[in-house]
């Protein structure tokens, strides 16, 4: 009997719109766009779920757990927030529309990432939807003319400068899901990047093979030429290359990096996946383990010291323990600072979900758990080397935190005495008890 008056009120009011985002920052970044596009229609952004009149939820496939991840996630909050309208986008839900198309609550599926299609859900009565984005145009063109501003309740921001991947590695759903390769233009990127640094110190360039940067452009361009454009044309910033395959680290991105006087941070994320040929070659990689091994140790030649690290799959099929022994080798010489190792994990419609000779579940969590033991204590290791040397920081959160350069999450025992307004701080590294923290040099008289 009361319900009639209250949903006219609801169509009157913007919607109360939760964004949640599972997988990597290039979808992190996707989730801001669908925000900004929201917003520009008038829907209001809520920090709780229960507050909500419509969720969000950007998923990933990178596994068929993150497939799953994201149907659970669906069922609780149909479980905790009755009535709540549900619009699903991202990589899974171009992959998988029909398994979200079919689940309660549910109204809405944008197969990929386009934010006007997503705000259009966002802000449309609640009848089901099926919009298809083109993967010619997701996030090719600015959305609605305009430029991501701000990555919300953030110090340091995503810049992604293209999407999409040309490789055809044999677990990767994510290349199936995105489509291939496609770069921003340069003038849209170095416009974006100015209106991210008024809110952020730091811009991560990101992408989903960020590497092959510009090999579509007309004229094509190089990640190379990107950085020095970004590092020339917006000044003040410090901008981290995301993750980045070691053999597209070119003689041009290293000198980039090598003399940018930390304004190119320090750090490098270059996915190895394994240290051993047969396993390269199941995965269909294109790099040996020799040429992996000969980049790093050639780019840490010309930078120094600095911020190393990399994915490893263990127990992918057919993975012996030589072929593991020879990863660990290859671990224990170069020398990472971290590393993300994950036992591996099947992604239907992939060419490795079919491949024979599976490795237990157990072995390969057996050889997770070694390596990451020996990545510790190489993080360890580093990190005490850094006490008593200076850090340039980004303050994180709600500042108990800051990142280094060289990718260091630092404890921050004392706020900055230069104020808590998101920006780069110099100070000294100290450790105490294994953590390593940041003090301020005293204040110097302005006189
Ligand atoms: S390089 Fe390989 S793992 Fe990375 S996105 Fe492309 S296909 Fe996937």
């Amino acid at each position: 009997m009361g319900h009639a008056p209250r949903r006219d009120s609801e169509l009157l009011r913007p919607s109360r719109v939760y964004y949640h985002t599972f997988g990597c920052k290039a979808n992190q970044y996707d989730t801001e766009r669908m925000r900004q596009e929201a917003e520009a229609r008038g829907s209001d952004t809520v920090s709780s779920w229960s507050e909500a009149d419509v969720c969000v939820v950007n998923t990933c496939t990178v596994t068929n757990q993150a497939d799953a991840d994201a149907r659970r996630f669906i069922r609780r909050l149909n479980r905790e927030v009755p009535g709540v309208r549900v619009v699903v986008a991202g990589c899974s839900a171009a992959l998988r529309a029909g398994d979200y198309r079919t689940m309660d609550g549910v109204t809405a599926v944008v197969e990929g990432q386009d934010p006007v299609a997503v705000s259009a859900a966002v802000t449309s009565r609640p009848v089901l939807l099926e919009l298809r984005s083109s993967l010619d145009r997701i996030d090719t063109e600015p959305v609605g003319g305009e430029l991501l501003r701000r990555r919300a309740g953030a110090s340091r921001g995503w810049l992604k400068v293209q999407d999409g991947c040309d490789r055809k590695c044999s677990f990767c759903a994510t290349r199936l899901a995105r489509g291939p390769a496609r770069s921003r233009s340069p003038e849209e990127v170095v416009a974006e990047a100015r209106v991210l640094s008024t809110a952020h110190p730091e811009l991560v360039v990101t992408g989903i093979h960020i590497g092959h940067y510009g090999r579509d452009l007309d004229p094509p361009w190089t990640l190379a030429r990107l950085v020095a454009l970004l590092l020339e044309r917006v000044p003040g910033v410090r901008f981290r290359l995301g993750s980045v395959e070691a053999t597209e680290v070119d003689d041009d991105l290293l000198g980039v990096l090598a003399g940018a006087g930390g304004w190119l941070a320090r750090h490098l994320h270059m996915p190895l996946q394994s240290g051993s040929d047969p396993v390269l070659r199941r995965m269909r990689r294109w790099h040996t383990r020799e040429q992996y091994r000969r980049r790093v140790l050639e780019i840490v030649d010309r930078v120094g010291d600095m911020g190393l690290g990399a994915d490893i799959i263990t127990g992918f099929p057919g993975e012996t323990d030589e072929d593991h022994a020879s990863t660990r080798a290859l671990v224990e010489e170069l020398p990472f600072t971290y590393l993300h190792v994950f036992p591996f994990s099947p992604r239907d419609g992939t060419v490795a979900a079919d491949l024979d000779h599976p490795v237990p579940q157990r072995v390969a969590g057996e050889r997770s758990r070694e390596l990451r033991d020996l990545a510790r204590a190489k993080g360890a290791a580093y990190r005490a080397g850094r006490a008593g040397q200076g850090a340039r920081v980004v303050v994180e959160g709600r500042g108990a935190t800051a990142l280094t350069g060289d990718y260091l999450r630092v404890d921050v025992p004392r706020p900055c005495p230069d104020g808590t307004s998101p920006a780069l701080r110099d100070g000294i590294l100290g450790s105490r008890r294994g953590h390593l923290y940041i003090a301020w040099p005293r204040r110097l008289p302005s006189n």
